[in-house]
């Protein structure tokens, strides 16, 4: 099929995870998947836009992102850049604290990889309440480079995470 059709039929949804009446989208069968690696590698990349200098960096997000980000990043022929989640860097350039849909959370950016000026792409799985992606991004920019884009798998619209990422441009494959 089409790669959007293989990526589609390769995503599970799980009920009650993490807590009761959450449902959790699943990204394993895709991610081990051959086909379905190359088929969202593809999309991804894509979605950075044309030109061989519309992105210099991946940045991924812990801890889909790392795998999405390093699969794309190499399609690129650029690197990849792990935002991590807090206590997880030995040297850390700066650090944002946010509200998860379960919790809260602390990313923290690795110190001297991000050169002001640079184009990220921005790479995580799934796009909730988009307050990860905003806190990522805020890192990005807070070193002076630029979110050129924000790519992920699947967008969940009901979870208006898309509205928090402000001019941003985002572009996700699929919304449940
Ligand atoms: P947000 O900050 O609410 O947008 O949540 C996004 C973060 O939580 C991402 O890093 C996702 O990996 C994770 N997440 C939220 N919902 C799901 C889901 O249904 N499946 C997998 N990951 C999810």
């Amino acid at each position: 099929g089409t790669d959007l059709g293989v990526v589609a039929g390769l995503l599970r949804d799980v009920p009650d995870f993490p807590t009761p009446g959450i449902r959790f989208w699943d990204l394993s069968a895709l991610l081990a998947d051959g086909a379905g690696l190359a088929a969202t590698t593809r999309l991804l990349a894509a979605s950075a836009g044309a030109g061989e200098h519309a992105v210099d960096v991946v940045v991924g997000i812990e801890a889909r992102g790392f795998l999405l980000g390093a699969a794309v990043a190499h399609a690129l022929g650029v690197g990849v850049v792990a935002v991590r989640k807090q206590g997880k860097l030995p040297v850390v350039a700066a650090r944002r604290s946010y509200e998860l849909e379960y919790g809260s959370a602390t990313l923290e950016l690795p110190a001297d990889v991000l050169r002001p000026g640079e184009r990220a792409l921005l790479v995580d799985d799934v796009l909730a309440t988009g307050g990860t992606a905003a806190a990522a991004s805020e890192l990005v920019e807070g070193a002076g480079a630029e979110v050129a884009a924000i790519s992920m798998v699947l967008e969940l619209p009901a979870l208006g995470g898309r509205a928090r990422l402000g001019d941003r441009p985002v572009h996700t494959l699929l919304a449940r």
